[in-house]
């Protein structure tokens, strides 16, 4: 298959796990499902076993040296995302966003939406920096970041609504988190001269959006619920690892190891 076709069909079929959590939002207004829950954490998990277990050792045993060291660009990655969503924008977590009075300061729902765009972007570019990396490598972070897709979109789309905003406006959103998230991995054509920079950079992006999105998100039940699940959503991280093993056995046996 065209290795642009491919891409391009990976990043529909993510952007589409966004527009998929939008459309609830737009459709209802509110959602009070645990099973969101459970899915932000099994994500979470997920990702966070990825990125220390399967990114982090393959930019180790490429790295041959460059401009800084590889784990400075991955500190680099992290510190991004920590300026774009919580330095930058005022006020911004993961999930469904129900703090109306917040939202209702001038600019703070519009900061919030720039910081996600560029966390949708690196989406893309880990995606597409694992897969000129490495097939197997590129499908599990793919399925990594698919896990966390549909909250992504529930979050952007809640975020347009408590500002105040309609349901247009939070689709319109949502359309361009997703496509965000398919520019950068279209942006393979640029980051491939500097795949050694782009993977670790990436990498630490993903790691922000795990340890420190999406895990506080998951503990947040407990303050911000009345009704708490039958099941505390934080037993899910850990689903979300053993199902990141199960794929990485699985994809290993389907395509051998790297
Ligand atoms: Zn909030
Ligand atoms: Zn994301």
């Amino acid at each position: 298959m065209n290795r642009y076709l491919g891409l391009t069909i990976i990043g529909l079929i993510a952007g589409g796990g966004n527009l998929l959590g939008g459309y609830v939002i737009a459709r209802q207004q509110m959602i009070r499902s645990n099973l969101l829950r459970w899915l932000t954490a099994t994500g979470a998990g997920f990702l966070l076993a990825v990125v220390i277990l399967e990114v982090v050792p393959e930019v180790s045993r490429q790295w041959s040296g460059g401009l800084g060291t590889a784990m400075g660009w991955l500190l680099a990655g992290y510190l991004l995302l920590h300026l774009a969503e919580h330095t930058i924008a005022p006020h911004f977590h993961f999930g469904e966003e129900t703090h109306h009075q917040e939202m209702h300061e001038r600019g703070v729902a519009l900061k919030a939406l720039l910081g996600l765009s560029i966390h949708a972007l690196f989406d893309g570019v880990v995606m597409a920096a694992g897969l000129l990396t490495d097939l197997r490598l590129g499908l599990v972070l793919f399925i990594a970041v698919f896990l966390h897709k549909i909250p992504e979109g529930i979050t952007i789309a809640s975020i347009m609504i408590s500002a105040g905003r309609d349901r247009r406006a939070a689709w319109r959103a949502t359309i361009l988190i997703a496509g965000a998230t398919l520019v950068g991995i279209l942006s393979v054509t640029i980051i491939e001269p500097a795949i050694r920079y782009a993977l670790p950079f990436s990498a630490g992006v993903t790691l922000y959006v795990a340890a420190s999105d999406l895990i506080p998100e998951v503990n947040r039940e407990f303050e911000d619920q009345v009704d708490r699940p039958s099941i505390p959503s934080s037993l899910f991280v850990f689903v979300g690892v053993i199902l990141f093993y199960l794929t990485h056995l699985l994809l290993t046996e389907a395509l051998g190891h790297i």
